[in-house]
């Protein structure tokens, strides 16, 4: 999510900048149907659905716990919504719920968030999500971060892949996060915005590097999870950091939600190269949002706009300019665009292309 534009202003993940000048590639639109596979859709708008269908989109509709978020305070309203969406959409936006983890040491905390995730498995969900209080905020009565690899979410990892669903797991968060407010930094505004999450303001707090640490030991405890981690994994940085990830753990995945930006910062060819070579593990996503108080036509122009500023970036070798940079777009081989935009979302998170 994101905060760069009133009418969706998402300010849960970290924003990007302002979206590049709104121009339909030259290339064309692709001849496949996108799946787009991190949004945020709670409004049932047929503008949306409208948009979807004439796109040829998919969407997966990320349900998250955020308690310093308007409309994203509790799991079960969002649930209640994706699910009237993904009706509305007639399948177009397939949905992943989550839990709340704040009551995570109190006696029966795994067995009735596996009866909660149960029941949104059997409504529909295909995925559940985690989300950066785990390891950034939430605090033991003795005064120890819980982290993403306490063996109290052992049973509810071990659920979720037993019932053959994906793990979206936003950890931690941006190193924009843990620095001082710098504003040429694509994520400056969210951190302004949102003391509670800018851990330089709270150096009593986890390190970015504990936290992907226990991340990465989370991955590996559990084998049989296919695991989608969100915004590049919390790796934007460095593209070298996500391949060495991957290397490692061969049920771990990114998608690109609100971080295209990132990538477009790094050396066009080292993206390229990574891209190309990890061709199976790249998801395509956006972080884009829709609120019940967004005014639908605006947030689907914006939608449009950075749809076809993402597909110029990744599809053509046409200049892109955002945020007062110019790149090249990277014109990737077109079986590669096919598994970014498509195939690996349909391999890592099972269910996405349920009845449409
Ligand atoms: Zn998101």
């Amino acid at each position: 999510m994101k905060d760069r534009l009133p009418v969706i202003v998402c300010l849960l993940m970290v924003c990007s900048p302002p979206a590049a000048t709104a121009q339909e590639p030259k290339a064309g639109q692709p001849m496949f149907e996108r799946i787009d596979a991190h949004a945020h859709v709670f409004q049932a708008a047929p503008q949306v659905y409208e948009m979807l269908q004439r796109l040829d989109l998919r969407i997966v509709n990320i349900c998250v716990v955020d308690k310093y978020e308007r409309g994203y305070e509790e799991a079960d309203p969002q649930h209640a919504k994706a699910l009237e969406v993904f009706r509305g959409s007639r399948g177009r936006t397939l949905w992943c719920s989550t839990f709340d983890p704040q009551d995570w040491e109190s006696p029966g905390f795994a067995e009735r968030v596996i009866v909660e995730l149960n029941k949104t498995f059997q409504d529909g969900a295909i995925a559940a999500k985690i989300y950066k209080s785990i390891g950034m905020e939430l605090k033991s009565k003795a005064g120890r971060y819980l982290m993403p690899d306490d063996p109290v979410f052992d049973p509810i990892l071990e659920f979720i892949a037993a019932r053959n669903k994906t793990l979206y797991a936003h950890i931690a968060e941006p190193s924009a996060a843990w620095r001082p407010l710098d504003p040429s930094s694509p994520h400056y505004s969210y951190y302004k915005a949102n003391p509670d999450w800018h851990m330089y303001l709270h150096p009593e707090r986890p390190s970015k590097e504990a936290i992907l640490a226990a991340r990465d030991h989370m991955v590996a405890r559990h084998p049989k999870l296919r695991v989608v981690g969100c915004h590049l994994g919390s790796m934007e940085d460095d593209v070298d950091e996500i391949a060495k990830r991957f290397d490692l753990y061969p049920t771990f995945v990114v998608d690109t939600a609100a971080r295209v930006p990132d990538l477009m910062r790094q050396p066009r060819e080292k993206v390229r190269m990574f891209l190309i070579k990890y061709q199976d593990r790249v998801l395509y996503a956006t972080d884009l949002v829709m609120m019940p108080w967004d005014n639908p036509e605006e947030a689907v122009k914006q939608w449009e706009a950075e749809y076809a500023r993402d597909w110029k970036y990744f599809a053509t070798d046409e200049a892109i300019t955002y945020s007062g940079h110019t790149i090249g777009g990277l014109a990737l081989p077109k079986s590669v665009l096919r598994k970014l935009y498509h195939d690996n979302a349909v391999r890592w998170v099972p269910g996405i292309l349920g009845a449409k």
